[in-house]
């Protein structure tokens, strides 16, 4: 099953772009409709079509509904044995249908699961994968996929090609690419695949699964982000932050430094090693606006800094910025929304 790195193939045999669809407990995850957003741009003007593939059991219901984005056709890859994520299960069952189909290009989500598959399914296919990419075009000239991520610490953009395999692989991180636009009419079609797949090929099995017992937070959807940086000086800093957001309808984010002191969890890290975010308002408070951080929130639709110091890099990024003390800045903002709500 497995195709030798560097073996001699003929690129004009693979066609159409793919989106490796995810889904946790039969519902779509949204990084899937994202890729099949940024595979319509990249088709525009080319032959190829957008294509889904998507493995699980029993979820034709939710499949059905991939369709409405505008997806020329969904391989629905159908067995028991795909029910619960499983590295080998998937990877097996996905990488036989792109050795069969012969994609062009594959987009992977930069999810948890995307992250484990992607460099799974490379190897078994014997192409290339760049990971985390924040843009990708079809370079004019030749039709190959330019693969644009940070690099050096994000301190350069590098731009990848894949010459001589195929497919073009690349992964990306939800919230970077804009969601397609659900349509009223479906399109495409869904073939049912079955795998040629045995217990036996999943050497890890999934024997339970148990909810982290976390709160789960949204920042990828959410609206309005309110994002503490060092200069809340302690955890007990984000009771403020936690207090605007609350206000405001939206969730507490937060710059690497204070998760690095521990005082947040990972999960509301904004930033190149964190969450991508573009809410329609970001207000980073005691964020100095290092590269790193930017590059999670500067698609942001309006961005709002507070901050000590005149000089501090998010200024340059920010819509509107106020230079004072947040300690001050902020209860006096939520004053003027109570005013704005009563
Ligand atoms: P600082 O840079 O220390 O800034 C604190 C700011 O608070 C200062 O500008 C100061 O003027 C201001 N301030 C102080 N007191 C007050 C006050 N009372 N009121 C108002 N303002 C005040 N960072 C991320 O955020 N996300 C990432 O995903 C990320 N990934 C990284 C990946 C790599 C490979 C590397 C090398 C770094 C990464 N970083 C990331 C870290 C990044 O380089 C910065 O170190 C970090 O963003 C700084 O966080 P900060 O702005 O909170 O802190």
């Amino acid at each position: 099953m497995r195709r030798k790195v560097n073996q001699a193939i003929n690129l004009s045999d693979y066609k159409d772009i793919w989106v490796i669809g995810e889904q946790r407990e039969g519902k779509i995850h949204p990084v899937t409709t994202e890729l099949i957003g940024e595979a319509k741009k990249l088709v525009e003007g080319t032959a190829n079509q957008v294509m889904v593939v998507i493995a699980g059991h029993n979820i034709e219901a939710e499949v059905e509904k991939l369709l409405y984005y505008g997806v020329d056709k969904v391989y629905y890859i159908n067995s028991p044995l795909l029910e619960t994520f499983s590295t080998d299960g998937y990877s097996k069952a996905i990488a036989e249908l792109i050795l069969e189909k012969k994609p062009e290009i594959v987009l992977v989500g930069a999810t948890s699961i995307g992250r484990d598959i992607g460099p799974r399914l490379a190897a078994k296919i014997g192409t290339g994968l760049v990971a985390d990419c924040t843009k990708l075009e079809i370079d004019p000239s030749d039709g190959k996929l330019l693969q644009t991520r940070p690099a050096f610490g994000g301190n350069l953009m590098a731009t990848i090609i894949c010459p001589i395999n195929r497919p073009q692989m690349a992964t990306v991180r939800p919230g970077v690419m804009k969601k397609a636009v659900h349509e009223a009419n479906a399109v495409g079609v869904v073939e049912k695949i079955s795998p040629t797949l045995k217990d036996e090929d999943i050497v890890a099995k999934v024997v339970e699964m148990i909810p982290s017992g976390k709160k789960r937070i949204n920042l990828t959807d959410a609206k309005i982000i309110v994002s503490g940086g060092r200069g809340i000086k302690g955890p007990e800093g984000f009771d403020l932050i936690k207090a605007l957001a609350d206000k405001l309808g939206g969730e507490v984010g937060s710059s690497r430094a204070c998760v690095d002191c521990g005082w947040i969890d990972h999960m509301h890290q904004v930033g190149q090693t964190g969450t991508t975010v573009r809410p329609v308002v970001y207000i980073a408070c005691g964020i100095s606006g290092a590269i790193q951080h930017l590059a999670g929130m500067s698609d942001s639709d309006y961005i709002i800094a507070i901050n000590t110091d005149p000089e501090a890099p998010i200024f340059k990024v920010c819509d509107y910025g106020i230079v004072g003390d947040l300690k001050e800045v902020i209860p006096a903002m939520m004053e003027e929304v109570d005013k704005l709500k009563a």
